[in-house]
């Protein structure tokens, strides 16, 4: 295996590659008003989503982003969009009557969602619903993927099992003990769909403010006081969609969701016969770990592109390229010695019951903790804030369910490392056993 400083490419950059084409920005930031309709905090897809909406709606609305516009998971994460496919996990955990069955139908609906915005927005994002797969990483994975192509098909999603003779049709991979393919889910550029949200929101009247740390929100009446690092804000809701960036600001929101890095490395440009080979129909890919690791080639389909939770302690994404790169070779043991271009880290939230949340607590709105799962997820989870602030939301399976947290978790996750050595091991274990 090429080791060490052999991965990286003399151009190597430790910062997304979609910022290539679209990096966090300040530029259009408006100064801060004294008073707003609704403060959103958070200038990701959760917050543009949310004021875009409202905005559309007539109302007042502000998003205050602490740094530059786009600078958290939103021009990050690997633009996979699927329907709901990760969120059932924590299905089981639903009150109030909610069934899983419920918690799949909103989540395939949040599909369906984006790619309506996307359009109507005319957003140029590389959106292509080009389907996805996932590769059992056991042979016992493989087996309760007929359970899980009943529930897909049940939701529409049109999934069916590829069995392991079949499967180079639609990965250039021997890893997989077969795999399940879903053709109801699609990749996007995530930059680029950010950018188009930003724009978007603008467009539509929503005030804009960069470099706006919210330090405090205090009730006031049947208003709130935000004090921010730019002044004080005056504003009649408050909605939170600081994500796997929630911090003290928001102490009740800083205790239920754990913040874990993600890590995503990109090859420099192959040869089109090799890249093409890796992802024969365009598909995203992922496999069934644990931890698992999800890839994807570029919209130009010249690279590839490889994430995974590389590392629990938060090490910097040059180091974790290294490990990276072995995973890859894991999958794709024909790309040794292929360079890397570019590596980075991003913030997921995790919650406690693995489910993402939305509701109110002490007047303030919240949408959050997508698990890893949130490009589609948090434009549904914002919008339908902003149509529960109007008065137009239809009821929600995400809505106001309980928001567990861990006695003496105050939102530094000191676990994560043991947790995650743990289910490394348990991965190992699996992979042993087949
Ligand atoms: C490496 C990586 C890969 C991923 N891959 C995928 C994928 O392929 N598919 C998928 O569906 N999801 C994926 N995700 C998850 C997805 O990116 C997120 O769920 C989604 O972008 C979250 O959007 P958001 O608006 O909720 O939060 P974010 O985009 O994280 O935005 C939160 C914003 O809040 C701001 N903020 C925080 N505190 C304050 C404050 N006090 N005052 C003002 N502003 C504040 C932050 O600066 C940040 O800009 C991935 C995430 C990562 C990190």
């Amino acid at each position: 295996m090429a080791s060490g400083e052999r991965i990286f490419a003399t151009e190597f950059k430790a910062a997304p590659y979609w910022w290539e084409a679209a990096a966090p920005t300040d530029e259009g930031s408006a100064p801060l008003p004294a008073e707003t309709e609704v403060a959103v905090i958070g200038s990701g897809y959760g917050g543009l989503s949310s004021a875009l909406e409202l905005a559309r709606h007539g109302v007042d609305v502000t998003v205050l982003e602490a740094g530059l516009f786009g600078q958290g998971a939103s021009t990050r994460n690997g633009g996979h969009v699927s329907g709901g496919v990760n969120l059932g996990k924590g299905a089981g955990n639903t009150q109030g009557g909610v069934t899983a069955d419920d918690i799949f139908a909103e989540s395939v609906d949040s599909l369906a969602h984006i790619a309506g915005i996307i359009e109507r927005e005319n957003i140029d994002c590389h959106w292509r619903e080009t389907g996805r797969f996932v590769g059992a990483a056991t042979r016992r994975h493989y087996d309760t993927f007929r359970a899980k192509a009943d529930l897909y098909n049940r939701h529409g999603l049109q999934a069916a099992l590829i069995p392991r003779e079949r499967q180079r049709e639609v990965i250039g991979s021997d890893r997989f003990f077969g795999g399940i393919a879903i053709d109801r889910a699609a990749q996007l550029h995530p930059a680029l769909y950010h950018r188009g949200l930003l724009d978007t929101a603008r467009r539509h009247g929503a005030r804009l403010c960069a470099n706006t740390n919210v330090e405090a929100i205090e009730r006031r009446g049947d208003s709130f006081l935000v004090n921010t690092s730019a002044g004080p804000l005056r504003a009649r809701h408050v909605v939170a969609t600081t994500n796997g960036y929630t911090g003290k600001a928001t102490p009740w929101l800083q205790r239920r969701v754990v913040p874990i890095n993600s890590y995503i490395i990109v090859t420099e440009e192959l040869p089109e016969d090799v890249a093409h080979a890796l992802s024969p129909q365009g598909r995203t890919l992922s496999d069934s770990k644990r931890l698992l690791n999800y890839f994807r080639l570029t919209p130009d389909r010249r690279r590839l592109l490889f994430g995974g939770r590389g590392s629990f302690s938060g090490a910097p994404a040059e180091e974790v390229a290294q490990m990276l790169y072995g995973m890859m070779l894991d999958v794709f043991p024909h790309l040794d010695g292929v360079r890397i271009t570019h590596g980075w880290t991003g913030n997921i939230a995790f919650t406690f019951d693995g489910m993402p949340h939305f509701g109110t607590h002490e007047g303030v709105h919240y949408a959050m903790g997508c698990n890893g799962s949130g490009v589609a997820t948090m434009t549904w989870l914002g919008h339908q804030t902003a149509l529960k602030i109007v008065g137009g939301n239809r009821p929600s399976a995400f809505d106001g369910q309980p928001f567990p947290t861990r006695p003496l978790y105050t939102g530094r996750p000191w676990f994560l490392p043991y947790v995650g050595r743990w289910y490394q091991l348990l991965d190992k274990i699996d992979r042993m056993r087949t």
